[in-house]
């Protein structure tokens, strides 16, 4: 995937559509099980309320992840609509890095690569710590640790080595 996005394609709210690997990227193959699965994704150019230049990213299809609780893979279905606005400088980037909540903002003073943008995408929509919703899985995990609340709690909080190899661990968060 070669192509690239400007400002004036969200202006004149062109579409991108396709598909790509995810072991394309170098970074996101690392998050997925199996990365040799296809996913699908939109670009959608448009303008926000204030008359911004935006892209509206979705991806499509689903990847295996690993469930932290006991390492088995579980389907992650992706789909969530991500607006990005494409601040023309560097002063326009911070004002609006401000002004705005419900929406990245990259800087577009050169093209962007859509394949950059998109694996972006793909990192951030995936949970940090997936687990899955099979009350089995959670069930084998508190026999085979004996007691699995118990597990669970200590998990939450502080290992109280981090507290005795020193420092301020807790005031870092
Ligand atoms: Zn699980």
């Amino acid at each position: 995937m070669n192509q690239f996005v400007t400002r004036k394609f969200a202006a004149d709210r062109q579409v991108a559509t396709g598909t790509v690997r995810v072991s394309d990227w170098e970074r996101a193959k690392e998050a997925v099980v199996d990365p040799s699965v296809e996913i699908g994704y939109r670009v959608e150019g448009g303008l926000d309320g204030q008359g911004r230049p935006m892209l509206i990213l979705q991806l499509s299809g689903t990847v295996e992840l690993t469930c932290q609780r006991s390492l088995h893979p579980m389907p992650f279905t992706l789909g969530r609509r991500t607006p990005v606005l494409l601040a023309g400088n560097q002063r326009e980037l911070e004002a609006w890095d401000q002004e705005v909540e419900d929406a990245e903002v990259v800087l577009a003073k050169e093209p962007l690569a859509l394949d950059a943008l998109l694996e972006d995408e793909l990192l951030l929509s995936l949970p940090f710590s997936p687990l899955c919703d099979d009350p089995e899985c959670a069930e084998t995990l508190r026999r085979a640790t004996g007691d699995g609340q118990a597990a669970a709690e200590s998990a939450d909080h502080a290992s109280p080595f981090s507290v005795l190899r020193g420092g301020n661990t807790k005031q870092s968060h």
